[in-house]
Formats: structure tokens, C-alpha cells, sequence
């Protein structure tokens, strides 16, 4: 038996989901930066003065350190501390959907495990989309959130391709009538091209615009995207598809279920 001490790792995390283990403990699904994806036990975090019980809310970005034992499935959270808490501050609705539901589409979306391209610099898509989310001068949390749709599709190779017909490519402007929206073929599609199954979908040519911007990373949503709920809808439903098309098991995140229900509701 070795008596070197375990490596410790410290490194910022996000805090995916929380779950509870035996009679005291917690069990943590984590998003590091630098380790990706880790699991961690959290010995009897659920005692009410425990200092590992404020580094395992979901939500928060945090600095912790754990035991690094690959051999393991489950590593042993030491200690660390919180670095944002945007749940805490009593957020809006909106907000707190959207956060919930980016935890949730990014713990089911994970980059298979050999895709180390896909995870490296994941959490810092994942933080820059939560402090801007927490930030007075956010801008649509709802736009904010399709950007990271869309940045976890680019870093898998599977963003929508808007530029051109994604079955021929012809480009976009140059494709007779107005381009459908087609999840199987890949993204935008001539009538050709998407006739062939029942994935197609009409766009918008304000739709468009907002797809393609998306595809050019623009941090600031289109105008009509802040007036017009018909639009929102129309690329979240885009997107939403897409997801569902192309990574395996995925479902629109319970919490946007919840937002939705609160809109109908109010
Ligand atoms: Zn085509």
C-alpha cells in the first residue's frame, strides 16, 4: 500500500446538480475548468454547519478542492469557497430558468469522452454565460441562452449550417423561395433538398437573421428579438429541434417547462 499523500486538485467549478448520498453526505456533478467533468462526494455536506455545504449549490461558480484519484468515480471535495452565487441574490423568473436550464443542457449534453476538443474551454462557455446572465446589463437572458445552445453544438461539430443549403449548398442567397429550417439535413435547407423527410420546418426571414447571427457569435440579440415573443419562440423553437435531432437523449429542459408554465399561468 502507497503512503504518498492523493494529489489535490483546485481549480473553479460549476456546479451542475446535487444529489443526496447515505445520511449526511452529498454527491456533486461538477463542470471544472480544468479538469471537465467530475463528480465529487461531499461528506456530510447536509449537516446544517458544514463548510462543504455552500460549495455544492447548483448554480454557483465556485473554487474548490478535491482528492484527484482517477481510479476513482467519485473524488473527495476538501474544501474551497463561492465565487458567485446568482441565485442568491433573488433573480427574476426568467433568469432562474434559464440558469437552471443551461445546468441541465449542459450536465445531459456532455462531449463523449475521447472529444477532449469539445470540453476543453467548456467551462469557460459555461461561466461566461453565467456572469453575464447575473450581470445588471444583461441583455435577453433568453438570447444569452441560445448563444450557448449554440456555442455546445459548435464544440461538438454540429452547429446548424446557415451560410448555404446545408443538403447541396447552394448558398443562401441564392436558393429559390424562402430556405426551411430542417434539423435532419443539417440546418437551412432549399425546397429540394428538404422535401425528402418531415424534419423541415418554415423560417422567417427575421428568423434567419437571428440564426445567422447566432452563427456569427454576436453577443447582442437582433432588434426585433426584444419586442417580438413570436420570434423567440420561432428560433428557440429552431433550435430546440436541432438538439433534439442530433444529441441523443436530449429534452427541453424542465425549467423552461416551468418558465413556460408561468407565462401561460401570468
Ligand atoms: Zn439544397
Amino acid at each position: 500500500m502507497s503512503l504518498l499523500p492523493r494529489p489535490t486538485a483546485h481549480t473553479d467549478a460549476l456546479v451542475l446538480r446535487t444529489w443526496p448520498c447515505g445520511e449526511t453526505s452529498a454527491v456533486a456533478s461538477l463542470l471544472t475548468r480544468e479538469h471537465g467533468f467530475v463528480k465529487v462526494i461531499a461528506k456530510a455536506a447536509r449537516r446544517p454547519r458544514s463548510r462543504l455545504r455552500p460549495l455544492i449549490e447548483p448554480g454557483r461558480l465556485v473554487e474548490v478542492e478535491f482528492a484527484l484519484d482517477p481510479a476513482r468515480e467519485l473524488q473527495y471535495l476538501r474544501g474551497g469557497s463561492v465565487l458567485l452565487d446568482s441565485l442568491g441574490a433573488e433573480p427574476s423568473l426568467e433568469r432562474s430558468a434559464y440558469l437552471l436550464a443551461a445546468l441541465e443542457l449542459v450536465d445531459r449534453c456532455r462531449p463523449a469522452a475521447g472529444m477532449s476538443a469539445a470540453q476543453s474551454g467548456l467551462f469557460d462557455v459555461c461561466e461566461e454565460f453565467i456572469r453575464v446572465l447575473d450581470s445588471p446589463t444583461c441583455p435577453q437572458p433568453a438570447w444569452l441562452f441560445f448563444r450557448l445552445e449554440w456555442r455546445l453544438l459548435e464544440r461538438q461539430g454540429l452547429a446548424p449550417r446557415i451560410e448555404a443549403c446545408a443538403g447541396c449548398g447552394t448558398a443562401v442567397g441564392e436558393i429559390a423561395g424562402a430556405p426551411w429550417f430542417d434539423a435532419g439535413e443539417g440546418g437551412l435547407a432549399c425546397s429540394d433538398c428538404a422535401a425528402g423527410d418531415g424534419d423541415r420546418r418554415s423560417l422567417s426571414g427575421d428568423a434567419l437573421a437571428g440564426l445567422q447571427d447566432l452563427d456569427a457569435g454576436r453577443p447582442e440579440p437582433p432588434a426585433r428579438f426584444e419586442t417580438s415573443a413570436a420570434l423567440r419562440r420561432e428560433i428557440g423553437g429552431h433550435l430546440h429541434r436541432f438538439l433534439g435531432y442530433h444529441l441523443p437523449g436530449y429534452r427541453l429542459p424542465t425549467a423552461l417547462d416551468l418558465l413556460r408554465a408561468g407565462k401561460d399561468g401570468g
